[in-house]
C-alpha cells in the first residue's frame, strides 16, 4: 500500500497510497485540471523549496551575503507598502533546503526556514505597531515569529492547546525574540474554542492558523493505520475549524479583523468553513485581499475563481509554495 519513493537507488520519503487515492478523487473534482500539476509537486519532495525568514533581532550581513551567493532573492521586494524594510524573506527557484540552525541556549537564531506561502496569512493580517494580537493556534511558532518581524504589537498572545507543541512554541519564541520584547508575549495552553469566552473583545487582530488535514504531511504518513486514522479525523476538522473561528470572532474588538488559514486544498476545510461563518454570524463581513494577492503574484500561483476575501496557493514547479488557504474577515 505504501509506495517507495526512490532516487538514485536511495530510499526517500514514502508516498501513502490511501491519501493519494483520496486526494485524486476529491481534488480532481475540486481543482479540475490544476490538480495534475499540484500532485506532481506534492508527490515529488525533491522539487520542494524552503524560504528563509531572517530574524531582524539577530541581523547578519554575512548570512545575507551567503544567500545572495547561493542565488537567493527577496520574496517580497517592495511589493507591500506597509511591510517594513526589516522584514526580509529570501527564496530561490531551485529546490533544496538551507541548513537549519540548532537551538543554542542564550543565543538568538538568525533565520527561520518555512514554506513561503505561510507568510501570506501574516501579511494579510496587517498587524500595526501597538495593536493587540492573538495567535490562536500558534505552535511551532513560525507565524508568531513572522508577525513580530512585521510590527511590534501592544500585547501579543500566542496560544497552543497541545502540551508538547506548546513547549515547542515557547522554545521558538525564546530562540527568536530578545529579552525586553519577549515580556510582551503571553504564551498560553488553552483550548482555542474557549478563548472567545475567556477574553471577549480584547484583540485588534486574531490569526486562526487552524489545525487541518495538512496535505503534504498526510501524503507521507508513515503507516497505513496513521493514514486511515487521519482519513476519519479529516471529516471532523471542519466543525473544529468553525468553532475556533467563532471563538476568534468573540475575542475580536468590533472593527478588528481576523485571518483564517490552512495548509490543505480541501474545500470543506477552506471556503465551506468561511461561508458557514459568514452565513451564521451577522457581526462579520468579508475583507477584500485581492490587492495583496496581486502584489505577491510573481512568486505564488493562486487558484482562479476564488472570492475576493480568500485565496488558495497552489504549489507549482519552481514555485512549490503551498498548499495554503487564506481568508480575511472583519468584525462589525
Ligand atoms: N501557526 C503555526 C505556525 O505557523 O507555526 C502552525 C499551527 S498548526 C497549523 C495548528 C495548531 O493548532 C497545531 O499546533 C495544533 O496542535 C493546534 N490546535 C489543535 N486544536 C487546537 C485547539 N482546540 N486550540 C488551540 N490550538 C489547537
Amino acid at each position: 500500500i505504501i509506495l517507495e519513493y526512490k532516487t538514485k537507488g536511495k530510499l526517500q520519503k514514502q508516498i501513502c497510497q490511501v491519501a493519494l487515492d483520496h486526494f485524486e478523487k476529491q481534488y480532481t473534482t475540486e481543482l479540475g485540471e490544476a490538480w495534475a500539476s499540484v500532485r506532481d509537486v506534492l508527490t515529488y519532495p525533491l522539487c520542494w523549496q524552503y524560504a528563509i525568514l531572517l530574524n531582524k533581532f539577530s541581523p547578519s550581513a554575512e548570512l545575507e551575503n551567503t544567500l545572495h551567493v547561493k542565488g537567493y532573492h527577496p520574496a517580497f521586494p517592495g511589493s507591500l507598502p506597509y511591510l517594513p524594510a526589516s522584514f526580509k524573506c529570501y527564496i530561490r527557484r531551485t529546490p533544496g533546503r538551507f541548513p537549519a540552525q540548532k537551538h543554542q541556549a542564550g543565543k538568538l537564531k538568525e533565520y527561520y526556514l518555512l514554506n513561503a506561502a505561510s507568510l501570506l496569512p501574516v501579511l494579510a493580517l496587517e498587524v500595526k505597531d501597538g495593536e493587540d494580537v492573538l495567535d490562536l493556534c500558534a505552535a511551532p511558532g513560525g507565524k508568531s515569529v513572522a508577525t513580530l518581524q512585521c510590527a511590534s504589537p501592544g500585547q501579543f498572545h500566542c496560544n497552543e492547546y497541545d502540551d508538547l507543541r506548546s513547549r515547542w512554541l515557547k522554545q521558538t519564541i525564546e530562540s527568536f525574540i530578545p529579552d525586553p520584547l519577549i515580556n510582551l508575549i503571553m504564551v498560553s495552553k488553552l483550548d482555542g474554542r474557549h478563548i472567545g469566552d475567556l477574553k471577549p473583545e480584547l484583540y485588534d487582530k486574531v490569526l486562526v492558523d487552524a489545525p487541518c488535514s495538512n496535505d503534504r504531511s498526510w501524503l507521507f504518513s508513515s503507516d497505513i493505520q496513521q493514514a486511515t486514522l487521519r482519513l476519519i479525523q479529516r471529516k471532523e476538522l471542519p466543525y473544529l475549524q468553525f468553532q475556533l473561528l467563532r471563538s476568534a470572532i468573540k475575542a475580536l474588538r468590533p472593527g478588528g479583523s481576523l485571518v483564517y488559514s490552512t495548509c490543505t486544498l480541501s474545500k470543506a476545510e477552506n471556503s465551506d468553513v468561511i461561508n458557514l461563518i459568514l452565513n451564521s454570524c451577522s457581526n462579520v463581513m468579508p475583507v477584500d485581499i485581492t490587492e495583496m494577492a496581486k502584489a505577491v503574484s510573481q512568486e505564488f500561483t493562486f487558484l482562479s475563481g476564488m472570492q475576493q476575501h480568500e485565496l488558495l496557493v497552489l504549489p507549482e514547479k519552481g514555485r512549490a509554495w503551498g498548499p495554503m488557504y487564506v481568508a480575511k474577515l472583519k468584525k462589525i
